[in-house]
């Protein structure tokens, strides 16, 4: 690897912080990537990795992401990222995660966290009595509970947007949606999109699952393999990422892609494939930024208020349609508008920041 310092300049990163705690066996690694819009936001990953240079990749990387998830959803939050080195089943402990909330809370709001892969709603719960800073938490606790209802809210708010810009209504009435996977989040969009008045369609390899939605919502159930290609207005991967690549884009038959599922596009470029079909890409990771936004709610004024979360998240729509505008002036496909976005807000909060600064100096 390039040095440590050499990977930082690379990425413009402020901080790299490293925590380690012999009677837990706590190794975790804290990347802050930049916060320039407000406290970097990221989850807190725990896994095996075979390498300290792997685990340290991964943090920076995953930093990198959430600042630009975060500017160009419109949030006034920075990107960061916890990576915990060890196996959640065998390695995690209660004493391990309040030394963590510990090493959290001494960096003073810097970095605001929630869960990620290897790590628990009820795990959050234990690092919140060491650290106000973990803003997703139980709702028996006052936090907002469970993000993956607000992940869907977002969803559909960006789906409203996407149905505006390219049929002039953003009514659900007679669209149809084919919904993949019906997990944590695509079960919430199948709800909001059959009280909104859509038909819907769903698949999931989980068959359980299947029945459990189609028991209590009016839905039409297909076979895995045909959801994306079916004859739809919006194809709405809430399964796995990878799903828009150079195999899957040419068969698609929808008029808008908007979903939850994390890295839908397999390459940078099949943004531009879909383009070239005239499919409207929401980019995923502004339309499944709802739980970050609902976390960052903790941190105002007294405390969580659902209300208030709820609205933020509904404004992902603005969000969308503004990286749908930006793509039409720059002639960019729509991922690469929501990169341009983010560094847009970004240079737009240093320029406010530095006229600020000016003043100050004046007089003092
Ligand atoms: P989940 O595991 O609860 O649900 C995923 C569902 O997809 C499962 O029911 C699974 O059986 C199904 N599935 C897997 N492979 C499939 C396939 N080939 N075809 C059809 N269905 C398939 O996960 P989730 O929390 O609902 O998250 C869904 C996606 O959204 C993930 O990519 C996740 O990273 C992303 N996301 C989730 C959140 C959140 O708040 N939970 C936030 C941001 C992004």
């Amino acid at each position: 690897m390039t040095s440590i310092f050499q990977a930082m300049e690379q990425g413009d990163y402020e901080h790299l912080f490293f925590c380690q705690e012999q009677s837990t066996g706590l190794k975790a690694i804290i990347a802050i990537h930049d916060t320039t819009l407000g406290p970097a936001a990221g989850g807190i990953r725990m896994k095996p990795y075979a390498t300290e240079e792997e685990a340290i990749r991964d943090a920076l990387r995953l930093a990198q992401a959430m600042t630009y998830k975060c500017a160009a959803a419109g949030a006034n939050l920075g990107g960061g990222k916890c990576v915990v080195i060890g196996d959640p089943q065998r390695d995690k402990s209660e004493a391990l995660l309040r030394v963590l909330g510990r090493f959290i809370r001494r960096l003073n709001g810097l970095f605001i966290t929630g869960m990620d892969v290897g790590t628990t709603l009820e795990d959050m719960d234990i690092l919140r009595q060491e650290c106000p800073y973990v803003t997703i938490y139980s709702e028996a606790l006052g936090g907002p509970g469970d993000t993956a209802a607000a992940t869907a809210l977002g969803v559909v708010s960006g789906m409203r947007a996407c149905l505006k810009a390219v049929y002039g209504d953003e009514r659900f009435q007679g669209r149809h949606v084919a919904v993949q996977g019906v997990g944590a989040v695509g079960s919430h969009v199948v709800e909001l999109l059959v009280q909104a008045g859509a038909l819907v369609t769903i698949a999931d390899v989980d068959e359980e699952r299947v029945r459990s939605v189609a028991t209590h919502e009016q839905v039409t159930v297909v076979a895995p393999g045909e959801i994306a290609t079916l004859p739809v207005d919006i194809y709405c991967p809430c399964a796995l990422g990878g799903v828009l690549n150079q195999t899957s884009i040419p068969t698609l038959r929808c008029a808008i892609v908007c979903g939850s599922a994390n890295n839908q596009l397999q390459e940078e470029q099949d943004g531009e494939l879909l383009e070239q079909r005239g499919i409207l890409y929401a980019p995923d990771y502004i339309v499944n930024a709802g739980g970050v936004i609902v976390g960052a709610d903790s941190l105002l004024p007294g405390g969580y208020k659902q209300q208030r979360a709820e609205a933020a998240v509904r404004r992902l729509y603005q969000a969308v349609e503004q990286v749908i505008s930006l793509a039409k002036e720059q002639h960019v496909s729509t991922n690469r508008a929501a990169a341009l976005l983010a560094r847009k807000r970004i240079e737009m909060m240093k320029q406010v920041r530095s006229v600020a600064n000016g003043a100050d100096a004046f007089t003092r």
